[in-house]
């Protein structure tokens, strides 16, 4: 593995017409360019590999339930489990179809529904500033700085509009698999959404998920598997499937145009590219895995 082949990506990536369209339902993230991208791979070895704009902050989004997830396992082990399923659920990120169905269970902890459970279980006796520094403090730990930081305009933006994200959690309310008011859990919710990486923080934090660090990890060994199966079959919502059939290793996108990669032993991926297919993943950024995925034979299968 070079930087040749992350520049050879970038450049392929470059000659693409068309980048998506960013997220349209944030307004503060409506309006970023589409045309931007950025690879950064840290492999076993300890080498850190980088192309395009690893430099430059973008909202994580949802790759934050990631590290959530990661959050509450550890504090609360398997507890998270009897308000929220492990399975795909083959519809988009912010359906509410399911949830009626299923009597207000989301089927995991990838779709928002899930994630905003997660969020209301994190924030169990304390207060929100308490569960994002500890969710923060986590994403810092694992990338190794402290440079890190949570953009309140994002936060304020997606909750001045986010109302299908409101209906899913009065929705969880009605069923009972909310503890928290609705507004308190949302905006821990969105706060952790609007937390800002670059890619080559995002894959330093990555390396605890891939088990590439000697020593202790910050993630269990058991924790880290199990959100990497989680992250295969769910980390794209009804894209998923077809991640895993062209990359063939474990992602979670999110609507910033992010995706973590993990090719567990081996590597680190993170992937920035604004601009989103209508699954709402990256769209530039979802080839980028691909290509990657196809010149390294980094595949789990
Ligand atoms: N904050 C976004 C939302 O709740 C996250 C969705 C995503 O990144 O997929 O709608």
């Amino acid at each position: 593995m070079t930087e040749r082949i992350l520049q050879d990506i970038h450049d392929e990536i470059f000659r693409l017409d068309d980048w998506g369209t960013p997220a349209q339902y944030i307004p503060e993230l409506a309006c970023i360019p589409p045309r931007q991208f950025a690879i950064s791979v840290c492999l076993a070895n300890g080498d850190c590999l980088n192309a395009g704009a690893s430099d430059r902050p973008f909202s994580i989004q949802s790759v934050s339930k990631v590290f959530s997830l990661a959050a509450t396992l550890g504090r609360f082990g398997d507890q998270l489990w009897s308000r929220v399923g492990r399975e795909p659920s083959g519809t988009s990120f912010d359906s509410v179809v399911l949830l009626e169905r299923e009597n207000g269970r989301p089927r995991n902890p990838f779709v928002n529904a899930g994630a905003i459970v997660t969020t209301d279980v994190l924030l169990a006796g304390r207060q929100p500033k308490q569960a994002l520094a500890e969710v923060l403090g986590l994403i810092r730990a694992m990338a190794e700085t402290d440079d890190i930081h949570i953009n309140d305009k994002v936060a304020t933006s997606e909750r001045l509009t986010g109302a299908r994200n409101k209906a899913l959690a009065h929705y969880l309310q009605s069923h009972g698999n909310l503890q928290n008011e609705p507004d308190l859990t949302l905006g821990t919710y969105f706060h952790q959404c609007a937390i800002e990486m670059t890619t080559r923080q995002l894959a330093l934090a990555g390396r605890s998920l891939a088990r590439l660090r000697a020593g202790p990890n910050v993630i269990s060994p058991r924790h880290a598997r199990r959100i990497n199966a989680l992250m295969m079959t769910c980390g794209h919502y009804d894209g998923s499937g077809e991640f895993a059939y062209q990359v063939g290793l474990p992602g979670k996108s999110g609507v910033g145009g992010g995706i973590l990669v993990i090719a567990p032993r081996v590597a680190s991926i993170a992937i920035w590219s604004p601009g989103l297919n209508l699954y709402g993943n990256s769209h530039a950024g979802t080839r980028a895995a691909a290509m990657l995925a196809q010149t390294t034979c980094w595949s789990v299968f």
